[in-house]
């Protein structure tokens, strides 16, 4: 590619209103422009990185099994209404109508789509597991949109679904998809931890998040520093213009009086484990009742242990499946606990809902009735009382860690939460009717994109890992106006590209410093410089990640290059 003819907006000075390295070297570099609050612009440079990113991820997903399609971004508002989302999923929704007064949203996630789709077109166990993903632009009205394309309005986002017969098959079709993106975030060079999430929010039992550590980042990460543990810890702000806006839109809402509700401590006792094993309690208002559930230190993630703490005097734990049978519902309908000093914690994009709960949740009362979904999480988590930086871990004899995390990806298990609500059954070997059983997988791109350059930068620019670099080559000839030099360069131009390099070749009449400074600013891993000595056939090489340099014969160039 030719510079002198290229949309790269280089900028020398740092744009004012850009808090992060990423937003500002994005911005700097030519790769993004903003056309409002969360919309961005992606200019060639990025979209030849997003391209690459996104290669990365169809072949790992390909891999795992999974099979791409293409769901509309527009969805009328009837199936949202199906799984009562319309109503909960609140103002991140963008809605909007068309010419006939129907409602539409823009799909912030394909849950709807995809369950009604699978639901109309497979009928039968034979068909199944199957797992379909699509690399599409997400919308969502996120209350504050920042950092650049880190939070953005308008988004790329990789989301897959899984369907299968049994919760032993969705744990392989989990276990796949976990494994696919250990793959994808290691070949993005990217320094992550996955993490164990809040299972509360979307309505399943296993979560897990995969974090990008970075000081920038908005969540805070718990890790052992001996074993595998860690987990999320969210942060819960209480906002009070946002409560009473929430006390006065008549959620559904009411106390109850549960004095037997116990203390961390008190639960720990009765379950003869230490209080720092119990990594979160949580309530789940199910069908109106409100049970407690411990998660101790050694839990495996499809189960949650539960008991029901309202009207029993002996604890004992539940798994899943007897959830299911002795409760008769879901794990996972979230309401808040009443546990002596428990924090309430909140999904942002729902704070205002969660804090007007956080202000009802008094010492020794619940709320109960509450419409709960995912993106309405509300949590008692013990390990923020228990576990503090430089504590023990809960597993092991090592010791925990706080760091800052981004999120650039997020595994569940759904169950059947929306296959019940959507009517997605399949006929088992007995020809009897069963609800599938999902799991849903995303991975931000263009936040992958702005967490790649948080970690690959230094003062001068961006420093692209070899797999994600928009070219592998920056060709600089130094002086265009020099005969010897242009013409060197053009040859080599041609070369490197018959030997299979993408090259960006600078062949814009600027000062070599303007020169040097955008190819450090736009971080190609090589660079080769034509310039004083081209009359000789000798030209300059210089890796971006250490500066390292050297001279080379231009005829020997192509079997040398680093
Ligand atoms: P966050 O906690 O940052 O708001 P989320 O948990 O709401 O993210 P998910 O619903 O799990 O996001 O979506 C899957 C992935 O999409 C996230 O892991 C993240 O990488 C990406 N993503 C979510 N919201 C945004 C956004 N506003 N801008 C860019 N990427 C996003
Ligand atoms: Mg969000
Ligand atoms: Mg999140
Ligand atoms: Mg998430």
């Amino acid at each position: 590619m030719r510079q002198q003819h290229y949309l790269v907006p280089t900028l020398r000075d740092v744009p004012a209103d850009a808090e992060v390295a990423s937003h500002q070297l994005m911005l700097r570099a030519g790769l993004i422009r903003q056309l409002a609050s969360g919309l961005y612009t992606y200019l060639p440079l990025a979209q030849r990185v997003l391209k690459k990113i996104q290669d990365i991820i169809r072949e790992e997903m390909n891999k795992a099994g999974a099979q791409e399609l293409l769901m509309p971004a527009l969805h009328p508002a009837e199936i949202w209404q199906e799984t009562g989302r319309w109503d909960v999923y609140g103002p991140e929704l963008m809605r909007l109508s068309d010419r006939h007064e129907r409602q539409f949203a823009l799909g912030p996630t394909h849950e709807e789509v995809v369950t009604g789709l699978l639901r109309d077109e497979v009928k039968s166990y034979k068909r199944l597991p199957m797992t379909v993903y699509q690399i599409q632009t997400k919308y969502r009205d996120e209350r504050r949109p920042r950092f650049g394309v880190l939070r953005a309005r308008e988004f790329i986002m990789k989301d897959a679904y899984s369907f299968d017969t049994s919760r032993e098959g969705l744990d392989e079709s989990y276990r796949k998809m976990y494994d696919a993106y250990q793959a994808i975030f290691s070949r993005c060079q990217l320094n992550f931890r996955a993490v164990e999430a809040d299972a509360g929010a979307i309505g399943g039992t296993g979560t897990h998040e995969f974090m990008v550590l970075s000081d920038i980042g908005e969540d805070t990460i718990a890790y052992c520093d001996t074993c595998n543990y860690a987990a999320n810890i969210e942060k819960a702000e209480v906002n009070q213009q946002e409560y009473e806006q929430v006390q006065g839109s008549g959620l559904p809402m009411e106390k109850v009086d549960t004095p037997q509700a116990k203390t961390i401590e008190q639960l720990a006792a009765m379950l003869n484990v230490s209080p720092s094993q119990i990594i979160k309690a949580v309530a789940l208002a199910v069908d109106g009742q409100v049970v407690v559930a411990l998660v101790r230190g050694d839990f495996e993630l499809n189960e949650v242990k539960v008991k029901n703490l309202l009207d029993a005097d002996v604890v004992e734990l539940l798994d899943e499946e007897r959830i299911r049978t002795e409760l008769g519902s879901e794990p996972g309908f979230i309401g808040p606990v009443g546990l002596d000093g428990c924090k309430v914690i909140a999904d942002y994009s729902i704070k205002g809902m969660t804090d007007a709960l956080a202000g009802a949740n008094e010492k020794d009362k619940h709320v109960v009735h509450v419409s709960v979904d995912r993106d309405f999480s509300v949590e008692c988590y013990a390990d923020l009382r228990q576990i503090s930086e430089g504590d023990a871990c809960p597993r092991c004899a090592g010791t925990i860690h706080f760091a800052k995390g981004i999120e650039v990806g997020h595994v569940f298990k759904l169950g059947t939460k929306y296959s019940e609500a959507m009517g997605a059954t399949f006929l088992d070997e007995n020809g009897k009717e069963q609800p599938m059983i999902m799991g849903c997988y995303g991975i931000g791109v263009t936040r992958t994109l702005a967490a790649v350059i948080e970690q690959h930068h230094d003062e001068h620019g961006i420093i692209w890992p070899r797999a994600l670099a928009p070219f592998d080559i920056h060709l600089i000839a130094v002086n265009m106006k020099d005969d010897a030099q242009r013409e060197l360069a053009e040859q080599l131009y041609t070369q490197l590209r018959e030997a299979g390099y993408e090259v960006l070749y600078d062949d814009r009449q600027e000062r070599a410093g303007v020169k040097f400074k955008d190819a450090d600013l736009i971080g190609i891993p090589l660079r080769i410089t034509v310039g004083k000595k081209a009359g000789e056939g000798i030209v300059e090489s210089k890796l971006r990640k250490n500066g390292e340099t050297q001279e080379l014969k231009a005829e020997q160039l192509i079997e040398q290059i680093p």
